[in-house]
């Protein structure tokens, strides 16, 4: 039994809010960010299009408009959130499209205020595993002096011919090197997969949590895959439908990836955020609270723990 069960989170797997409380000894919360980078994967220089689930705001649905200043745009969704939580530490979340693609200039003069903010404890940045050269992940290890440095990376799926159906645009190789040379640095990593993808069994799912073991990430994010209007994957889904996972299927897998993921991996988060308007399917991923209250159950029922099929050990 590990030592997560009974924490003050009483939940059955190590959760990003059990370690933010003791990490920090606070309430903190993230605050997404639009700093106007685009994709590799979007304008030609990796590919065209982008990755086929991606929507036009790359994957960045609750950010402000990019031409909105950055510590204006902080200060805003900050004062969302203090009517909440007052008084709490945040995380600057630089989310939308990949904000390691551009100059090392334009990425310092991003990044830089937000170390200077007494209530800022981390930043965090959404990157890909093509787009963070040496010169860029030295200066965010600089940044790790004065604060958490979080660089979240999408896998998706370990599996190469399922990130060219999705048009991922760079391979399993790429992003292992990435991991490795981010794990030579003072800056933590968060790894985001995603369940449900084309013609993925449930075995090449829980193999890529697999993956999260045995590079030693810090994080992972898992989401379910959502088909959104005007986006790629909707057009081919249409004309060719592959199996959309049900709640029961989703859940099933993910307190599988749980149990296998060595728990001194922090569980950033298990659903994902869809715009209703947009989500063509599946619609339970909106009920974001019964999706984790039903892997909570299943957990509890089964007696499951994360890690429980590991051979790792805390
Ligand atoms: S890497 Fe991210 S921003 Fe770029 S196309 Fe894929 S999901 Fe969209």
């Amino acid at each position: 039994m590990n030592s997560f069960i009974f924490s003050d989170d009483n939940k059955r797997y190590h959760t990003w809010n059990y370690y933010l409380r003791h990490q920090f000894n606070s309430k903190v919360y993230k605050v997404a960010l639009n700093a106007g980078f685009t994709c590799p994967n979007r304008d030609g220089s990796k590919g065209i299009g982008g990755c086929t689930f991606c929507n036009d705001v790359g994957s960045g649905n609750f950010t402000q408009p990019s031409s909105m200043d950055l510590l204006h745009q902080y200060e805003q969704g900050k004062q969302v959130m203090e009517k909440k939580w007052p008084n709490s530490k945040t995380i600057p979340y630089f989310q939308s499209y990949t904000n390691t693609y551009g100059s090392l200039a334009r990425i310092k003069e991003c990044f830089q205020p937000f170390l200077e903010l007494d209530e800022v404890v981390a930043i965090a940045i959404g990157t890909r595993a093509d787009c963070l050269e040496q010169e860029k992940l030295d200066f965010l290890n600089e940044c790790a002096n004065k604060k958490e440095i979080w660089i979240e990376v999408g896998l998706q799926s370990r599996y190469d011919l399922t990130a060219k159906k999705i048009n991922r645009g760079h391979n399993f190789d790429e992003f292992e090197d990435c991991i490795k040379r981010i794990k030579k640095t003072n800056c933590k990593v968060c790894v985001h997969i995603i369940n449900g993808l084309p013609d993925e069994t449930k075995e090449m799912m829980i193999e890529t949590a697999k993956v999260c073991n045995d590079l030693n990430v810090d994080a992972v994010k898992i989401h379910m895959l959502h088909i959104t209007k005007n986006t790629q994957l909707a057009r081919s889904f249409e004309a060719f439908p592959f199996h959309v996972l049900t709640l029961d299927e989703y859940v099933d897998i993910v307190c599988e990836q749980l149990q296998v993921l060595n728990p001194s991996i922090i569980i950033q988060r298990l659903t994902g955020d869809a715009i209703k308007e947009e989500l063509i399917t599946p619609t339970w991923t909106l009920k974001k609270t019964i999706v984790l209250n039903e892997i909570d159950k299943k957990m509890a029922r089964e007696h499951l723990t994360q890690g429980m099929n590991s051979s790792w050990k805390i």
